[in-house]
C-alpha cells in the first residue's frame, strides 16, 4: 500500500515539495523493493546475486535521492548535505521512515549522522576534510563510543575512559558497550576524560571527544553484542593505551560534555518523527488488515474492541507527531525547546510501541514475523525508550524545569 502524502495547507511551499518529492520515491522507488533491500541487509540465507541485486536497486534509489536534492539533509550543501532546515529536515523523516531503512538511502545512518553533526560544530576544516566529508560521500563509517559497561550511560558524569596527554599524543585508555555501527567503523569518536598536566586546571578530568581511527594500535573490538537474540554490530570495545595525534581532539579540552548534548537534542526530534513515519505504516497496516480479516463470521472492523484499536493509535500517532513538530518548531524560533524534546522523547516512543503492539495483535501470528516490518519495529520502539536517555531521566528534566519556574514565582505558560 502507497503512503498518502499530501500538501499541507499553510505549510511553506518549499516544505511542501520536500514532503511530496520524499514520497515519490518512497513509493515508486523503495516500497516495491523494500522486501528485498531488507532481507538482504537482515535475513539470512541471502545468496550472493540477491546481495549485489539488492546493492545495485540502493545505489539507484540514492542517486535518485541525490538527484532530487534530499541526500544527507542533516548537513549543509558545502559538505555535501542538501541543507534542511531542522523543521524541513523532520517533516521529511515521517515520510522516510515509513518503509524499512529508508533513512540510510536518504543519506541518514546513524551514528554516523550525529558524528557528521559533532564534526560540522566542533571539527577544524582539516578534520572535516578527512573525515567529515568522507562519511557522507559514504566512503567511510563511523561509531560513537560513549556508554560503558562499568559506569551508567544515564549519568555521563560517570564515565571513567581516560585520554592523557603526552607530547603531541593522546593516550587513551578505558572500556566502551554499546558502540553502535562498530564492525563496520572507520573511525570512532570517543568520549574521554582529559588529563592534561600542562591545560589549566579547571580543565582536568573534565570531558573530550577524541577521533580514534579503528586500525589504531590497542583498539581492541571484543564482540559484536546480541541484540534481541541476534547478533548485531553493537560492539564492546577495550581501549588500550591507544595513542592519536593530540590534533584529534575535537573542539577545545573540556567540550565533550556540551558537544553530546548538541548531538542528542537535534537527533532525539529526528529519531522521534522517524517513530512518527514507522507508526503511520503500522497503522496502514492494521487498517488494511481489519477492513479485509473475516473472524468469527464478520470483518475485524465491525468488532468494538477493533475499532478501539483504530481510535487509540489515531490519538497515539496525532498527538506524538503534534509533539515533535512543536519540538522543531521551538528549536527554529530559538525557544528553549529542552522541556518539550524531554516529553516527546519519553511520549513518542511509547506510543510507538502501543501502535505497533495493536498492529501485531490485529494481524496475529503473520505480526510476529520477518513477512511484515511490525516485529522489527516493534523492538526498534522498545529500545528507544532506554537509547538516548532513558524515560526516567526525561522525567527528572521535565520537573526540573517546571519546578524552577515555579520557584522563581512564574506558573507554566502551556502556549509556549
Ligand atoms: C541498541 C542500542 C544502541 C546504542 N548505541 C549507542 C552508541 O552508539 N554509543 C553509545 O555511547 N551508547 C549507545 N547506547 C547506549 C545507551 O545510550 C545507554 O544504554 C543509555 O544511555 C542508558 O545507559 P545504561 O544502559 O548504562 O543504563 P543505566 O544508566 O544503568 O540505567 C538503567 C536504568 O535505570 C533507570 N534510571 C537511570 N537513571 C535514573 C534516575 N536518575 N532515576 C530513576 N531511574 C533511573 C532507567 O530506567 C534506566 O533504563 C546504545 C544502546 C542501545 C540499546
Amino acid at each position: 500500500m502507497a503512503m498518502n502524502v499530501q500538501a499541507i495547507p499553510g505549510l511553506p511551499d518549499r516544505v511542501n515539495q520536500i514532503r511530496l518529492l520524499t514520497a515519490k520515491i518512497v513509493n515508486d522507488e523503495i516500497l516495491p523493493n523494500e522486501t528485498k533491500l531488507w532481507r538482504t541487509r537482515h535475513g539470512q540465507d541471502v545468496s550472493d546475486d540477491e546481495k549485489a541485486e539488492s546493492r545495485a536497486i540502493r545505489h539507484d534509489i540514492q542517486t535518485k535521492v541525490k538527484q532530487a536534492g534530499l541526500w544527507a539533509p542533516h548537513l549543509p550543501e558545502e559538505y555535501g548535505g542538501s541543507g534542511l532546515s531542522i523543521l524541513e529536515h523532520a517533516m521529511m523523516n515521517e515520510i522516510l521512515a515509513y518503509v524499512m531503512g529508508g533513512a540510510a538511502l536518504f543519506g541518514v545512518v546513524a551514528p554516523n549522522s550525529g558524528n557528521q553533526k559533532i564534526l560540522l560544530k566542533y571539527g577544524t576544516e582539516e578534520q572535516k576534510q578527512k573525515w567529515l566529508i568522507p562519511l557522507t560521500e559514504g566512503k567511510m563509517q563511523s561509531g560513537f563510543s560513549m556508554t560503558e559497561p562499568d559506569n551508567a550511560g544515564s549519568d555521563p558524569r560517570s564515565i571513567k575512559t581516560t585520554a592523557r596527554r603526552e607530547g603531541d599524543e593522546w593516550v587513551i585508555n578505558g572500556h566502551k558497550w554499546f558502540t553502535s555501527n562498530g564492525l563496520k567503523s572507520d573511525f570512532f569518536i570517543v568520549m574521554c576524560r582529559t588529563d592534561d598536566p600542562d591545560g589549566p586546571a579547571e580543565r582536568n578530568g573534565k570531558m573530550t571527544q577524541i577521533i580514534v581511527p579503528s586500525d589504531t594500535p590497542g583498539v581492541n573490538i571484543v564482540r559484536g553484542i546480541e541484540v534481541w537474540g541476534r547478533h548485531s554490530d553493537h560492539v564492546e570495545i577495550i581501549y588500550d593505551n591507544v595513542r592519536v595525534p593530540a590534533t584529534n581532539q575535537l573542539g577545545n579540552t573540556g567540550s565533550g560534555h556540551q558537544a553530546a548534548q548538541d548531538r542528542l537534542g537535534p537527533g532525539r526530534v529526528y529519531h522521534c518523527m522517524n517513530s512518527v513515519g514507522q507508526m503511520w505504516r503500522a497503522f496502514d497496516l492494521m487498517v488494511e488488515r481489519l477492513a479485509t480479516r473475516e473472524v468469527h463470521g464478520g470483518l475485524l472492523q465491525e468488532k468494538q474492541f477493533m475499532q478501539g484499536f483504530i481510535a487509540d493509535s489515531y490519538i497515539d500517532i496525532q498527538t506524538a507527531r503534534d509533539l515533535t513538530i512543536r519540538c522543531a518548531k521551538q528549536m527554529e524560533l530559538g525557544v528553549d525547546p529542552r522541556t518539550d524534546i524531554s516529553a516527546a522523547k519519553i511520549f513518542v516512543p511509547a506510543a510507538y510501541e502501543r501502535v505497533v503492539d495493536r498492529a501485531i495483535q490485529v494481524w496475529g501470528a503473520a505480526g510476529v514475523t520477518g513477512d511484515l516490518p511490525l516485529a522489527a519495529m516493534y523492538t526498534g520502539a522498545r529500545t528507544l525508550r532506554l537509547a538516548d536517555g532513558p524515560d526516567e531521566v526525561h522525567k527528572i528534566l521535565i520537573a526540573k524545569n517546571v519546578l524552577k519556574r515555579y520557584h522563581a514565582g512564574e506558573h507554566w505558560d502551556f502556549g509556549n
